[in-house]
């Protein structure tokens, strides 16, 4: 190890840092933060640096830097534009072993100040060595992704817990204890702010441990229209740590990849006129996983909330008490609209935009025609292929233009996507000869025009097979 890595408790200690510039100011405010007590000598700082120190513990000594400076300093950092005063300031720091840092310069000094992951009091710093900062700014990037914000939270409740397990539990249980908890569902408890529940669980728990079952939880994820890409963070963390998934056909075949792989897979997808699993065994089923203890992935395409019955399945769970997570994911009309370069609303042609379902439960299309046929508005359809014929001709006849563009846009955002441009008149022959199949989404509006122009997301159609796991030309 060429570096070896510590973290300092610079609470009150006196800190000096040399150069009022923009690179002292990251330093300095760090510094700050970890509650030092700063001197800080440079005969000019900048404006910025003025906010950054001001009401703070720092005192500022507007002059140039005099070797007795270091004095008594537990730790000193040379920031200034010059090279060779930054080597003389570590040089007489290292006489006196001092720790002292020359910021960019890896090579002059004793350490070197890490990218941090901060979710106080959990801290993550991360060191190239000063071979790549670049390199260094980018897995502390990758890693603020993955882990939640409420990270340092999680840990605080933890602790606050520590002594309560101790004297409960003996110590060969209590590792696996903490294991199955930090994983689980109290730490998503505690991700999604609902810290009381979370401490309630942990009590129930603890008196349970280690044979008794506790609650499971229901997680109901919107998985995006299809492309991976377009998953939420949240998606994917409770994706890799779901016990068992319960899906339908409209979530593809990347996403369910990404999932975790030892989880239990339930497929309940269903198709129009053939319902695999009827919604109410769908929302029982939910309820008993989660009663068995498990942590249960209610993994739906595009958004849970719009038309995904998300809203009935977690009826029957919060009648049930079962504990329960909504995220929220792209929906298709967002996702389609993007990847076909055809906007939702446009100042010069659409002030509006509406989203329909061309499918209702009974099979009909009721929808509010006249409304829907105003103009200066988008109207996309959900599930509108079989229904095509019927939406072509109401929209005529309660006003629309039969001249008005339609989109069709099919597998929307993967690798298949196919978009057909006709206009109302026409949407049902454009049906017929394209040979379009579900999922496909049906956009209405004189934004449909802008795609000629707009469109950008051309894949290589080499993928043949559907990205959804059943491709018959009904509606999902
Ligand atoms: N909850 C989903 C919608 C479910 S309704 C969401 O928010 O997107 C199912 C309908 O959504 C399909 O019939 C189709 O019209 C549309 N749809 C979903 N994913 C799609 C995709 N990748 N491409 C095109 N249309 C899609």
């Amino acid at each position: 190890m060429d570096r070896f890595p510590v973290f300092l408790d610079l609470h009150n200690r006196p800190c000096l840092v040399v150069g009022g510039g923009k690179v002292a100011e990251r330093k300095v405010d760090s510094l700050l933060n970890a509650g030092a007590a700063l001197t800080l000598v440079s005969p000019e700082i900048t404006a910025e640096m003025d906010i950054i120190i001001s009401g703070q513990n720092v005192q500022h000594h507007a002059r140039l830097f005099t070797d007795n400076d270091i004095n008594g300093q537990f730790l000193v950092v040379a920031a200034t534009n010059n090279p060779g005063v930054n080597a003389h300031i570590a040089s007489l720091a290292d006489a006196r072993n001092v720790p002292v840092n020359v910021v960019n310069d890896a090579s002059v000094g004793s350490f070197i100040i890490p990218s941090v992951v901060d979710r106080s009091p959990v801290t993550i710093a991360i060191s190239t060595g000063g071979a790549s900062p670049v390199l260094a700014r980018q897995l502390r990037m990758r890693l603020e992704t993955m882990i939640s914000p409420q990270c340092g939270e999680l840990a605080g409740i933890t602790e606050e817990y520590r002594d309560i397990v101790k004297k409960r539990l003996p110590e060969a249980q209590r590792k696996t204890f903490w294991e199955q908890a930090l994983k689980g569902t109290f730490a998503e408890l505690v991700y999604a702010g609902h810290e009381d529940d979370a401490r309630r669980l942990l009590d129930e728990m603890l008196a349970a441990y280690p044979n008794g079952k506790t609650m499971g939880e229901v997680y109901l994820v919107g998985a995006g229209p299809g492309d991976p890409d377009l998953l939420t963070f949240k998606a994917l963390r409770l994706m890799q740590q779901a016990d068992v998934m319960v899906y339908d056909r409209l979530v593809s075949k990347s996403i369910l990849d990404m999932a975790n792989q030892r989880a239990e897979r339930i497929y309940v997808g269903k198709e129009k006129a053939n319902h695999a699993v009827p919604q109410d065994k769908i929302n029982d089923l939910l309820v008993e996983l989660a009663k068995q203890g498990k942590r249960v992935l209610r993994l739906k395409g595009g958004d849970p909330f719009i038309f995904g019955r998300g809203g009935e399945e977690i009826e029957t769970l919060a009648e049930n008490g079962v504990p329960f997570q909504v995220v929220p994911g792209i929906t298709a009309a967002s996702g389609c609209s993007s990847y076909a370069g055809i906007p939702l609303t446009h100042r010069d042609y659409a002030q509006s935009c509406t989203f329909a379902t061309g499918h209702l439960k009974d099979g009909t299309i009721d929808l509010n025609w006249a409304q829907l046929s105003q103009p200066n508005q988008t109207v996309v359809f959900y599930m509108g292929l079989t229904g095509i014929e019927v939406i072509s001709q109401k929209l005529q006849a309660f006003g629309r233009s039969g001249d008005t563009p339609a989109a069709l846009i099919e597998q929307g955002t993967t690798r298949n996507q196919r978009v057909h441009i006709g206009t109302v008149a026409t949407l049902p022959q454009l049906v017929k000869d394209s040979g379009v199949r579900a999922p496909t989404l049906t956009i209405v509006g004189e934004v449909v025009n802008l795609h000629d122009k707009l469109h950008w997301y051309e894949p290589q159609r080499h993928v043949i097979a559907s990205e959804f796991s059943r491709n018959p030309p009904v509606e999902a």
